[in-house]
């Protein structure tokens, strides 16, 4: 069985030109001048569009529970909404399981989960929630075992501890693995929450934002720079960096030759922590950590996507809905779960906020949202590129179609999207999975659990 993509416009992270990809089973086997045409091939015309390697999102959360809160779409909801958006492939965060769990635990537990339910392909990171002996050993053989990337957080209960940071540096490092970090300092956080609890109005969401500062991220970046370097030059991998203070803490460390890598998301590049002051309680709808910054955190991070300091756009993806944050946060904003959906609206928000205003260009964009992750994640040269033997996961995305978004346009399984009312332009029209059409002109045309496993391996452990 042989598709012909034709007519489009292929763009990849290096390069943009008019030229042809014809697919067999499930597999790019050619890109140029097709060797003429046969009877049986289907044909997808892609003219007046550009052809993009299938998005990766490194950073969802579809089947988080916290507490008794569960998010509101699931795996498979989720993956319908991801691919909707372009989304061909995710990397999950899986939430920190029961206190001393190993660390096999949540990645044995969720893969369980997504196994019948997801329609795109799919892989977890590990998450550390404590160390000793034993979950230094394991680091070893998840590595190896097709899960390379770690989660570490530096704040929240499952938090760790500068030493034990290092050693998990060590060991990941070791092994050919990378860690990410959720970088904010917990004991900031915890002063000031206080503060605002006993002097201050927890009933307002823009109590959120003063709880959770600038100086906040940039110290934790700081130190896990100088932690890095303590650990043999460990590579750390900053998710959801959301200032213009860390920005330039990062840039400095790369001109330095450090390796690190950072990720931003859509809602820290296209809202400012003015919608903490939306009125009817939907400021609510913003609580999420790190917290919506100021304008010019915006400015300096578009600027970071374009200069290359910034590595990939995932979406830190949780939906919790509305109701559930009025439910635990209206009385006391600190009691709200956090998150923003967002998994459908990355692709098409970087794409018309990014290329067509001219901040980034068309193959940074494709840099930013599939070839970098990919790589950075280990899920090239399958994922991630349109080239010939990788998987044909293929975005076709309409440059000239322009929606209102609102949840009744889209396909995520929540009650709101923190991008109401913005005009984006340029939506996929057509998505391809391993050679499979998922999406055609709005419709889903895919099945539940068709969705593979990725064994994920870094390059650097080659
Ligand atoms: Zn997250």
């Amino acid at each position: 069985m042989s598709t012909l993509v034709t007519g489009g416009t292929v763009v990849t992270a290096t390069e943009t030109r008019q030229t042809d990809i014809l697919i067999e089973d499930g597999r790019v086997v050619a890109i140029g001048g097709s060797p003429g045409r046969l009877a049986d091939w289907d044909i997808i015309d892609a003219a007046g569009c550009y052809v993009m390697p299938g998005a990766v999102d490194v950073h969802t959360h579809l089947n988080l529970q916290v507490g008794e809160e569960r998010v509101s779409d699931g795996f498979y909801h989720g993956s319908v909404a991801a691919v909707h958006g372009g989304t061909t492939s995710i990397v999950e965060h899986p939430g920190f399981g029961p206190a001393g769990c190993e660390l096999s635990h949540q990645i044995d537990l969720y893969r369980e989960q997504a196994r019948d339910e997801m329609v795109i392909d799919y892989g977890f990171h590990g998450v550390v929630q404590h160390v000793d002996d034993h979950v230094l050993c394991a680091i070893k053989d998840l590595t190896k075992n097709g899960t390379p990337s770690l989660k570490v957080y530096m704040t929240y209960a499952a938090r760790l501890g500068d030493y034990d940071i290092i050693q998990v540096l060590k060991a990941s490092h070791a092994a050919g693995g990378l860690t990410a970090f959720h970088a904010e300092n917990h004991a900031i956080i915890g002063e000031l929450t206080q503060s605002i609890s006993d002097y201050g109005d927890v009933s307002n969401p823009a109590s959120h934002p003063e709880s959770r500062p600038d100086y906040s991220e940039a110290e934790a970046i700081n130190r896990l720079i100088a932690l890095s370097q303590a650990a043999g030059n460990a590579a750390l991998y900053i998710v959801h960096l959301s200032t213009a203070s860390g920005l330039e803490l990062i840039r400095k460390a790369k001109q330095k030759g450090l390796p690190i890598y950072a990720e931003t998301c859509p809602q820290y590049l296209t809202l400012t922590d003015s919608c903490y002051q939306k009125t009817n309680d939907r400021g609510l709808q913003y609580i999420m950590a790190p917290p919506l910054r100021k304008q010019q955190d915006c400015d300096a991070l578009w600027e970071g996507l374009a200069d290359g300091t910034i590595d990939v756009v995932a979406t830190d993806h949780c939906s919790f809905s509305f109701a559930q944050k009025l439910k635990r946060g209206k009385t006391n904003v600190f009691c709200s779960p956090g998150g923003v959906p967002g998994v459908e609206t990355r692709v098409p928000l970087l794409f018309s906020e990014g290329v067509l205003k001219n901040r980034i260009d068309l193959n940074r964009f494709v840099q930013l949202v599939a070839t970098n992750p990919a790589r950075i994640m280990g899920l090239s040269p399958q994922k991630g590129s349109i080239e010939v033997g990788a998987d044909a996961d293929l975005l076709i995305l309409d440059p000239a179609e322009e929606k209102i978004v609102s949840v009744e346009v889209l396909h995520q399984h929540v009650d709101y999207t923190p991008y109401v009312g913005m005009v984006v332009k340029g939506w996929p029209q057509t998505v391809l999975l391993r050679g499979n059409i998922l999406v055609r002109d709005g419709e889903f045309l895919g099945s539940k659990g068709s969705g593979q496993y990725i064994r994920r391996k870094l390059r650097i452990q080659e």
